[in-house]
C-alpha cells in the first residue's frame, strides 16, 4: 500500500542542478515532470542531449532502484536496439548517487537519458499501434529473460494480479452496485485463475505498460517504453493481459484492442495454449483490480484518483462488456488470432436443418433464431458463442444449473450402484421419509416415477380407482404433462381446443382479467363457485368426480397469485362429490412459491395426493406421487406397480442432494426474500413502463402481464413476443404464458441475488423501450 500513497521528494530545482553537477557531470535547464512517488525532472545539457533526473522517494528500497538499473543495464547489453532509457553512471562509476535532502532525508540519485516524443495515451489508439505495443511488450520481456535481480521477487505490489485474496478490503470504497457485481467475481477468480498461474513460463517483467508509460515518435511509431519502478517476477503473459486491459478504455473495441495487441505480441513471442486460455480471465482481473484501486484512491487521495480516472483504467463499462462477450467467445478470438484451434461452432441453420429432419417439422424452440446452449452455471446459461445468459426462465435447475453438490452426488452414485425397486436401499428410503416428513393429512407414503406427467398419470390412475368415477376437474388452460390420460388434463396444449367429453374446465382464478376482478369481495369464492357447475354437469353425465388437479401456481394461466379461498372452495365441493384432490406441485414445489416449501400451502388446504416433478432432480428425471396409505393400498391391489426407473439409486441420490441444497443454502427463504425484491422492483419498473398492466406473483414465480392500454387491458401479445427477443438481445431469458400469450413467466434459480435482479430489471426495463 505504501506505493500508493504519494509521498514525492520535492527538492528545490537548484539544489538538483547543483546535485547534477556533482555527480553526473551534468549541466543545464531543468524542468520538474510529473511522477507518483519519486521527484523527477528533465534536464537539457550542453549538447542539447535530455536527461531525467529521478530521486528517489526517502521510503524506496535501494534493492527496488537497483534493480531497475540493472535491467536497463541488462537490455542496452542485449538489445541495444531497444527503445528504453539507458542510464548514467556518476562521475566515480556508480550506478546511483546518495544524496541529502534540505530537511535531512536521505534518497537516491540516479539518471536516465530522456526519451523525447508524445505520451502515447495522448495520441488516438489505433489498430496499428496496438499491434506495434504487442510486439515492443514481447521484445521487452524477450530481452529481459535472462535477468534476473532479487528484489522483483516477492514485492507485494497492489497490481501483481496474485495479491487478488488480500483485495477485498479495497471493495468496501465502491459504490455498492459496484460491489455487488465485483465481489464475486474476485471471489471466481481467485478460486479459478490463481491455482493456474504457478504453471505458466514466469521471469521479470516490466509489470506496468499502459498508454502513460509508451512514448511515441513524431510519425507515430513507439520510440520508447519507460518506467521500470514496478518491475516484478511474475507469468510473462502478465505483460500481455495488463497491458491490454489498461488499453480498454473503450467498451466498443474490446475486440480489436484484444485481437491487435496479443497478435502483435504472438507474432515475437508465440504465446502458449494455457497463457492463451487465461487472457480473458487476466485482463478481467485487472480491470477490477484497476477498479478496486481507483475507488479506493478516490476515497484517499482525490488528487491522484484523477490521473487514474482520466486515463480510464478499470471502467464499469468494460467490464460489464467483457462479462458479456463471455470468456468463451474472447478465448476462442485470442486462439484464432495465435493461429490455435479453435473447436468448430456449428452453423444454428444446420442444426435447425438436422434438427427439423430428425425431430418433425415444428421446432419448438424458443426464440428466432433459436439459442444453441452450451452450458450452464447457477443462473446463467452460456450459448455456443460463449455468451452468458441469465436464466430468468427455467424452473426446473431450481439450485441453480449444473449444481457441483447435485452433479457429484449423481457421479458418485453412478459409479457405485444404480438398479432399481427390486432391490431394498437406504437412499431410496431415505429420500421418500424427507419428502414425506412434516406433510400434513397422513401423506406418507410415495410411488417413485419418471416425470411430472407420469406422476399426474399415477395419480389419476389412484383416483379412478378410489372413488370408481371418471370424470376429472381442471382449471381452464392448465398444464398437467402428456400422457393420454393427463392430455386431458392439459388443455392449454391442446390445438384443437376440444375438452375431453370426461373432463371438466373451471374457471381461473384471474383477478386481473377474468370474470370476477380484484377488489371484489370474496373473489376466490365467487370463482369456487364456479365448480358447482362442472361438477354438476359431470354428475348428469353419470361420470361422477374422480379427480380434481391443481397447480397452486396457476402457471399456465399466467402466475396468478394465490386467492384466498379459492382452492379450498373448489376442494370441499370435490370432497362432497366424492373426488379427490391432487396438488400438482410440478411448478408450484420446492420453494418457488417462498414462504413455503410447498405451493398448496399458500391455499390453506391438504391434498389426498401430491404430484412432484420438474425441480426435484434439478435436471435430472424425478416423478414422485405422494398419498395417503389407504389410497395407495387400493390402487395397488388392482396393479402390479413397478416403474424400472423410478426411484432408481442415482435419481434418490440426485433428489437427496437437491434436498440437501435447499436446506443447506436456505433457498426457501432466499426465494421468499428476492422475490419479494423483484416484484417491487417490478412495480417500480411499471410506474415509467406503460406496456406493464399487472405485476403478479409470490416467491420467484413472477408474472408480468403486458397490455397495449391499461383501461381496456388489451392484450399486448405481439409485444410480448418481440419482447422476448428483445431481452433474450439483453442477455436475459424469460418466457410467456396466458390464453393470450401476454404474460412474461419469471421462474428463475431460487438461488438469484439481488445483484441478478438488477440485471435482469435494467434488461426489461431497456427491452421495454425498444419493443
Ligand atoms: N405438471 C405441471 C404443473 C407442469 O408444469 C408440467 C410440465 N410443464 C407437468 C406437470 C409435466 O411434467 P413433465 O414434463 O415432467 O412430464
Amino acid at each position: 500500500m505504501k506505493h500508493l500513497i504519494a509521498n514525492a521528494p520535492d527538492l528545490p530545482v537548484a539544489l538538483v542542478a547543483d546535485l547534477a553537477a556533482e555527480h553526473f557531470g551534468l549541466r543545464g535547464q531543468i524542468v520538474p515532470l510529473y511522477s507518483e512517488r519519486d521527484q523527477n525532472l528533465r534536464l537539457r545539457d550542453g549538447d542539447g542531449a535530455e536527461w531525467t533526473l529521478k530521486i528517489a522517494n526517502a521510503a524506496e528500497d535501494a534493492a527496488v532502484v537497483d534493480c531497475q538499473i540493472a535491467a536497463l543495464l541488462h537490455l542496452a547489453a542485449v538489445a541495444p536496439d531497444l527503445p528504453v532509457p539507458r542510464v548514467r553512471i556518476t562521475v566515480d562509476g556508480a550506478r546511483v548517487a546518495r544524496i541529502v535532502a534540505p530537511d535531512g532525508a536521505a534518497h537516491l540519485f540516479y539518471v536516465f537519458s530522456f526519451i523525447a516524443g508524445e505520451i502515447a495515451a495522448k495520441a488516438p489508439l489505433t489498430s496499428a499501434r496496438l499491434y506495434a505495443s504487442g510486439a515492443m511488450v514481447a521484445r521487452l520481456g524477450h530481452a529481459l529473460r535472462g535477468f534476473y535481480h532479487a528484489a522483483a521477487g516477492d514485492r507485494g505490489l497492489l497490481w501483481d494480479l496474485r495479491m487478488a485474496p488480500q483485495m477485498a478490503p479495497f471493495l468496501a470504497d465502491l459504490p455498492e452496485a459496484e460491489r455487488r457485481v465485483l465481489a464475486p467475481l474476485l471471489e471466481g477468480l481467485i478460486a479459478d485463475v490463481l491455482p493456474r498461474l504457478p504453471g505458466l513460463r514466469a521471469q521479470i517483467i516490466h509489470g506496468d505498460v499502459h498508454e502513460h508509460n509508451l512514448i511515441l515518435s513524431p510519425d507515430g511509431a513507439i520510440a520508447g517504453i519507460i518506467d521500470f519502478g514496478d518491475m516484478i517476477h511474475a507469468p510473462l503473459v502478465f505483460d500481455v493481459t495488463g497491458a491490454a486491459s489498461d488499453m480498454l478504455t473503450d467498451a466498443g473495441r474490446i475486440d480489436t484492442v484484444l485481437a491487435q495487441f496479443v497478435s502483435g505480441f504472438h507474432s515475437v513471442t508465440p504465446l502458449e495454449e494455457a497463457e492463451a486460455d487465461l487472457i480473458y480471465d487476466l485482463v478481467l482481473m485487472r480491470l477490477v483490480f484497476s477498479r478496486m484501486i481507483t475507488g479506493w484512491r478516490a476515497a484517499q487521495t482525490p488528487e491522484a484518483a484523477d490521473y487514474m480516472t482520466g486515463a480510464g483504467f478499470g471502467s464499469m463499462a468494460v467490464i460489464e462488456a467483457l462479462i458479456a462477450k463471455g470468456k468463451t467467445a474472447v478465448t476462442r478470438q485470442v486462439r484464432a488470432v495465435c493461429g490455435m484451434p479453435v473447436e468448430a461452432v456449428p452453423d444454428i441453420a444446420e442444426l435447425v436443418a438436422r434438427r427439423r429432419a430428425l425431430m418433425g417439422s415444428q421446432l419448438y424452440v424458443f426464440y428466432d433464431p433459436p439459442l444453441h446452449m452450451v452450458r450452464g452455471e447457477d443462473v446463467w446459461l452460456i450459448d455456443a458463442s460463449g455468451r452468458p445468459y441469465l436464466d430468468c426462465y427455467n424452473n426446473v435447475p431450481i439450485v441453480g444449473h449444473c449444481h457441483a453438490q447435485v452433479t457429484g452426488a449423481i457421479a458418485r452414485q453412478n459409479r457405485v450402484l444404480n438398479t432399481n425397486t427390486r432391490y431394498l436401499g437406504e437412499e431410496i428410503l431415505r429420500y421418500g421419509e424427507r419428502l414425506t416428513e412434516g406433510l400434513p393429512g397422513d401423506l406418507s407414503v410415495c410411488a417413485f416415477v419418471n416425470s411430472g406427467s407420469e406422476a399426474n398419470d399415477i395419480a389419476w390412475r389412484m383416483a379412478t380407482l378410489w372413488t370408481g368415477a371418471r370424470g376429472g376437474l381442471v382449471q381452464e388452460f392448465g398444464y398437467h404433462g402428456i400422457t393420454e390420460a393427463i392430455d386431458a388434463f392439459s388443455p392449454s396444449a391442446s390445438r384443437s381446443g376440444v375438452v375431453a367429453p370426461h373432463m371438466r374446465t373451471l374457471l381461473a382464478p384471474d383477478g386481473y382479467r377474468g370474470k370476477y376482478r380484484d377488489g371484489t369481495q370474496g373473489l376466490g369464492a365467487h370463482y369456487a363457485a364456479d365448480a358447482d357447475r362442472a361438477i354438476a354437469e359431470l354428475q348428469a353425465e353419470g361420470l361422477g368426480v374422480a379427480a380434481y388437479i391443481c397447480d397452486s401456481a396457476f402457471m399456465t394461466n399466467g402466475v396468478l397469485e394465490p386467492q384466498p379461498g379459492y382452492v379450498a372452495g373448489v376442494f370441499d365441493r370435490v370432497r362432497a362429490a366424492g373426488g379427490l384432490c391432487v396438488a400438482d406441485e410440478v411448478q408450484s414445489g420446492f420453494g418457488r412459491m417462498g414462504t413455503h416449501f410447498w405451493g398448496f400451502a399458500h391455499h390453506g388446504v391438504v391434498p389426498d395426493i401430491i404430484t412432484i416433478g420438474k425441480p426435484a432432480g434439478n435436471g435430472h428425471p424425478i416423478g414422485v406421487v405422494i398419498t395417503r396409505p389407504e389410497i395407495y393400498e387400493r390402487f395397488i391391489r388392482d396393479t402390479a406397480f413397478f416403474s424400472t426407473f423410478g426411484g432408481n439409486n442415482v435419481s434418490c441420490a440426485a433428489g437427496n442432494a437437491v434436498l440437501d441444497v435447499i436446506a443447506r443454502q436456505g433457498l426457501v427463504e432466499n426465494s421468499t426474500r428476492v422475490g419479494a425484491w423483484f416484484k417491487a422492483e417490478l412495480v417500480r419498473l411499471m410506474a415509467r413502463q406503460p406496456l406493464i398492466g399487472c405485476v403478479r406473483g409470490t416467491g420467484l414465480a413472477l408474472g408480468l402481464e403486458l397490455v397495449t392500454d391499461r383501461e381496456s387491458r388489451a392484450p399486448a401479445t405481439e409485444e410480448t413476443a418481440r419482447l422476448l427477443n428483445l431481452m433474450r438481445d439483453e442477455g436475459v431469458l424469460t418466457g410467456s404464458e396466458g390464453v393470450h400469450g401476454n404474460i412474461i413467466k419469471i421462474r428463475p434459480p431460487l438461488t438469484f441475488t439481488p445483484a441478478h435482479v438488477d440485471i435482469a430489471v435494467a434488461a426489461f426495463d431497456a427491452a421495454l423501450e425498444r419493443v
